[in-house]
């Protein structure tokens, strides 16, 4: 016997209640609900190895990740983990193999849900993201009532209004959080993402991998999360400076300039001015009246902050003297 180790970042609610099962106490179908991006299906994947895993061990959730059974689970063609994704439909699908990652149709399902287990022991379905359409509920319905001796559904969504009434109360339904920054963070480190990139990204990212994950995938995010925070300050409202990274300092104070150049050039010149930022020029038309030499005052400060910003300060310090800049701007107006 050992103790099984269970990889999984957050979730600890979740965590608790299936550690607190038994291979006799646990249900025959899960819906893991939450928002996008917080590791449902990750969770059920993981939940699905526990149970598939091959070498004995002392509680339910967890796993050696070396066995056959480890190995399979995780190389994706475990002939017991069937894996599907998105609207269950009805109807019929060509060459629709076990481990087919798409999307499952209901015929699939039953036929699948059908079959004996080949290593002898629990067959584990996981549906992530799923949402069935009422015909597809409808074939489904006897075995989400009861399914065959030994089979475990997990079902994920981030919307369980959306599944119907019929499907949602014969599972039991398991409440994902959100994620904290630092979870996110982790999660992102683990993939290979230099920790400061992960910290921003996280920052940005309100609780979900998904987003974190798009947030480093994405062409000017960066820019988007800076003018969030320009806009932000000056109209006095919170703004996250989780901009404000080692690598992401330079580029973010260069669009912070930008910004105020504009509007120092739209207070000067007039509507007529060509701004730099243009898809930005009605939010700064809507800024404060300020004085220009305000304005400009405040780029000499930006200024100094960019060379400050060079030497080993904390980011999270340039970005507030970067705030300070801006706000100081109502100061002998
Ligand atoms: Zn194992």
């Amino acid at each position: 016997m050992i103790d099984g180790r269970f990889d999984v970042v957050g979730a600890s609610g979740p965590t608790h209640f299936f550690e607190g099962l038994s291979a006799e106490t646990l249900s025959h179908g899960y819906l893991l609900a939450g928002p996008a991006g917080v590791g449902k299906k990750t969770f059920a994947l993981r939940l699905a190895q526990s149970l598939l895993c091959v070498t004995p061990k002392t509680t339910l959730l967890g796993y050696c990740g070396i066995c056959s059974g480890c190995t399979r689970v995780v190389a994706g063609v475990h002939p017991d983990l069937y894996v599907a994704e998105g609207q269950v439909k009805i109807g019929e699908r060509e060459g629709g193999g076990f481990h087919a990652a798409e999307e499952a149709t209901a015929r699939d399902l039953v036929r699948q849900l059908s079959m004996h287990s080949y290593a002898g022991g629990r067959r584990v379905f996981v549906l992530g993201d799923v949402d069935f359409t009422r015909e597809a509920a409808n074939a489904l319905l006897k075995f989400f009532e009861e399914p065959p001796a030994g089979v475990l559904l997990l079902l994920t969504t981030a919307a369980p209004a959306r599944i119907l009434p019929t499907v949602r109360s014969r599972l039991l339904e398991i409440t994902f959080p959100l994620l904290t920054s630092r979870e996110v963070a982790a999660i992102l480190e683990r993939e290979g993402v230099e920790p400061d990139l992960a910290a921003s990204a996280a920052g940005l990212a309100a609780g979900s991998v998904a987003r974190a994950r798009a947030v480093l995938d994405g062409e000017g995010t960066l820019r988007d999360a800076v003018v969030t925070w320009f806009f932000a300050t000056l109209e006095g409202a919170y703004a996250d400076p989780a901009w404000a990274t080692r690598p992401t300092l330079e580029e973010g104070l260069e669009t912070i300039k930008t910004l105020t150049r504009d509007w120092l050039a739209l207070r000067v010149g007039g509507a007529e001015v060509p701004l730099l930022a243009r898809d930005q020029s009605e939010r700064i038309g809507r800024l404060p009246q300020r004085e220009p030499a305000a304005i400009a005052r405040a780029l000499g400060a930006l200024g100094d902050a960019e060379r400050i910003a060079r030497t080993n300060v904390s980011p999270a310090l340039v970005a507030d003297l970067a705030k300070m800049a801006l706000v100081t701007t109502n100061v002998g107006a």
